[in-house]
């Protein structure tokens, strides 16, 4: 018998051809199931995407039509479930994109590069491994139960009961050091040892946050559901390892899996709970391709596969915190607030576990400070203490290299990049100027490439820049061991090669270091025990920035790297521990706030002042980006578009889709923020709705309308949709 398969292959996001393709095959094989098929002269990677049909059915209409024949199927994979197919689709339809690329892209490389026949040696490899039969996932043994659980402190049960006796969405909103993690462990060991099948997806931001929370998980589980039910999901895995840790997700074996970002797809086929960690944290949003957030994929996900899912913060996004109220936040005691459904359960955390205090705020006033003050002396004095006191200094300056443009004061030039609206950047270590957006790089000038000015100033700094400015200010200092104290600076430049990320780490929870500089690479989620101070550097411009979220972003930042201080009871019990913000606006909200470590008050505060201005979460917004080699080219396209999306707001008012045309508003064409990169002109057009069922509907239309219309426009390079995106 032959029988018809509708197929998801990867198709360009804006090609002709939408939707699954028909192949024929002897097998009726069931939906989920992973196929090789002829595209053109290629072989490509496919999932059945319906039930597998005769084609000889009566009233057939295609049954004459010559399909070709799928090349092979791969045996022994299991099908990928209903709720996987459903998560894609749902990515597919709401994030603009089309099937096949979603569902290509959300499984590993090495399926689409090895043949049929190579895929099924390596599962042959793998079960061969991994022996005990399929789906057949380790129970947990009697007796060697998980190692050393520390007994929770009362609102770690406590929490650990809601979560129990609740559905969800749960948002475990603790403040740092609270033991959220702790509570995650506790509820997977519950799920494990109630469920010899249930499988865990927690996610991380980065993976550079992973070896901690890897150690912790391995510690606890290994002994109880062995080694091999643990696999690690993210970016810098080998092909070849992630193809075996997603087959161990995808067969069943693997109960945990810890991943960044990308995780979300894995195929889970028993997936009981999910816990997005740092759920805040900007990375959890996929900036190329399908722009998803892995976050908000989660909680649907977790609601579709009837899974529970925690997101855990110390400051949750505005956006998680908005569905956690039950009513909108007031300006005033006086005000009655009103009510509103409280989508998600929050759960509070306030305490530090050993009652450690969260850090003091002192703000130095940079208006008192003379010019280009990059350690004002309080803060170089109280620097100076911590190290006398044998503790540990943490400085964050969330900028690299030495010095972020370079100066001619005889005729005013300045290191811009020829490609970008951007500077390029001096790096002392290797003398260079470089372009941190498109990559050009070349070697600092002598002098001044216009005038010939032999005196080149260098503006501003970068990590670089205060590390050695803290060298010699505090080149009288000794260590215990009575050498000179040590500076590790950590940012992309110092971590480029593999692993050394991890060296450094080392080095500074060996105690070798006293002070820590770096950029937001190290305020997250490191547990640094003899941390006592923490110094941030040049944080106004994230407060007038044009950019909505850039305040929640900077208390978010703030928040998390006072948390990297007064971890070690031992050590907060013999000194405070401090925050220093250097800023030339002591006086703004976000500083009262954060003094007080108020992160409700914070998140009120900007929901009313997101309301008034109507942004998210009291609107959804997309963006239609577009890039081109000029300006006005990039504009007019979107211009177009506007034009378009003018009259198809028009026919579906007229039709009944819409109730009026206010429901959605497209505003003009605007150059991006950054306006060029790498030789290209940037635009974009931004779409506002109160209703995201209205936005969605309207937008597919318009993605239909504007395939055909960029056909035109071959002078735009690239467009695209970003749903939810996070900067304007
Ligand atoms: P968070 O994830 O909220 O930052 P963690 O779960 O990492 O907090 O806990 C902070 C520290 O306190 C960790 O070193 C952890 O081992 C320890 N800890 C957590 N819960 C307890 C507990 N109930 N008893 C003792 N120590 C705990
Ligand atoms: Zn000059
Ligand atoms: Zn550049």
């Amino acid at each position: 018998m032959t029988y018809i398969l509708q197929v998801l292959i990867h198709t360009p996001a804006h090609s002709n051809l939408h939707g699954p393709l028909s192949y024929t095959s002897e097998l009726p094989l069931p939906m989920g199931s992973i196929v090789k098929v002829p595209l053109g002269k290629r072989e490509v990677l496919g999932v059945v995407h319906e039930k597998a049909q005769d084609l000889k059915t009566p009233g057939r209409k295609d049954s004459e039509i010559k399909y070709k024949d799928i090349i092979s199927h791969v045996a022994g994979l299991d099908p990928l479930q209903a709720d996987w197919l459903d998560l894609v689709q749902f990515t597919a339809s709401y994030y603009q994109r089309s099937l096949g690329e979603v569902a290509i892209a959300a499984l590993p490389t090495q399926l689409k590069a090895l043949t049929g026949e190579q895929i099924q040696k390596r599962l042959k490899k793998w079960q061969s491994t991994h022996a005990g039969p399929k789906n057949q996932a380790s129970p947990l043994v009697e007796g060697r139960g998980p190692a050393a659980s520390p007994t929770p402190s009362p609102e770690q049960e406590k929490a650990f009961q809601l979560i129990q006796n609740n559905d969800g969405p749960f948002l475990l909103f603790g403040s740092t050091g609270s033991g959220k993690t702790e509570v995650y462990l506790k509820c997977i060991e519950a799920l494990l040892s109630k469920e010899p099948q249930a499988q865990v997806l927690i996610m991380v931001p980065e993976i550079n946050l992973t070896p901690q929370l890897e150690n912790r998980i391995l510690q606890r589980f290994q002994s109880s559901v062995g080694e091999r039910a643990i696999a690690i999901m993210h970016s810098e895995l080998t092909p070849a390892q992630r193809l075996n840790a997603w087959l161990a997700a995808h067969q069943g074996q693997a109960r945990i899996v810890l991943g960044t970002r990308m995780s979300i797809f894995t195929s889970l086929p028993n997936l009981k709970l999910i816990i997005v960690d740092e759920e805040h944290d900007p990375s959890y949003k996929q900036q190329e391709g399908a722009r998803y957030s892995a976050r908000d994929l989660a909680v649907y996900r977790a609601a579709q596969s009837k899974a529970k899912v925690i997101l855990g913060s110390a400051t949750p996004s505005l956006e998680s915190w908005y569905h956690s109220l039950d009513q909108l936040p007031v300006a005033s005691m006086e005000q009655t607030p009103t009510p509103k459904r409280a989508r998600y359960l929050r759960i509070e955390m306030p305490s530090r576990i050993g009652h450690a205090s969260l850090p003091q705020l002192q703000r130095v006033d940079m208006n008192f400070q003379p010019k280009y003050t990059m350690f004002s002396p309080p803060l170089l004095k109280a620097i100076r203490q911590r190290i006398e006191n044998s503790q540990q200094v943490l400085i964050l300056l969330n900028r690299r290299g030495y010095s972020p443009v370079l100066y001619c004061s005889g005729c005013g030039w300045k290191s811009q990049c020829n490609q970008c609206s951007a500077f390029k950047v001096f790096h002392k270590a290797d003398r260079t100027l470089r372009c941190h957006h498109c990559g050009d790089t070349q070697k600092v000038p002598k002098k001044c490439p216009v005038c010939s000015n032999q005196d080149i100033t260098m503006l501003g700094m970068g990590t670089e820049r205060i590390e050695e400015t803290l060298l010699e200010a505090l080149s009288d200092l000794s260590n215990a061991k009575s050498e000179r104290i040590q500076i590790m600076r950590i940012d992309a430049d110092s971590t480029k090669t593999k692993g050394s990320l991890q060296a450094q780490l080392d080095r500074v929870h060996s105690g070798e270091v006293e002070v820590l500089i770096g950029t937001q690479m190290i305020a997250k989620g490191h547990d640094f025990r003899r941390v006592t101070l923490v110094a941030a550097l040049e944080v106004d411009g994230a407060l007038y920035s044009n950019d909505f979220r850039s305040t929640e972003r900077l208390f978010a930042l703030l928040m998390q790297a006072a948390g990297r201080s007064g971890r070690d009871v031992h050590f907060n019990s013999s000194q405070d521990c401090e925050l220093w913000v250097q800023t030339f606006n002591p006086k703004h909200p976000v500083f009262e706030f954060l003094k007080n470590h108020d992160y409700a008050g914070f998140a009120n505060h900007q929901l009313l002042e997101r309301q008034l201005a109507n942004m998210p979460p009291f609107c959804s917004q997309a963006l239609i980006k577009a890039e081109s080699r000029s300006q006005e080219n990039a504009q007019k396209f979107l211009l177009e578009i506007k034009a378009l999306a003018d009259s198809i707001l028009h026919a579906m008012v007229k039709s009944g889709q819409l109730p009026t045309l206010e429901h959605i508003l497209v505003f003009s064409p605007i150059p991006m923020n950054m306006r060029k990169i790498a030789n290209l002109e940037r635009a974009q057009l931004l779409i506002e709705s109160q209703s995201r069922k209205y936005l969605q509907s309207f937008l597919l239309e318009l993605k239909l309308s504007m395939q055909l219309k960029s056909r035109d426009f071959t002078s735009v390079h690239r467009w695209v949709i970003d749903i939810d995106p996070h900067t304007l």
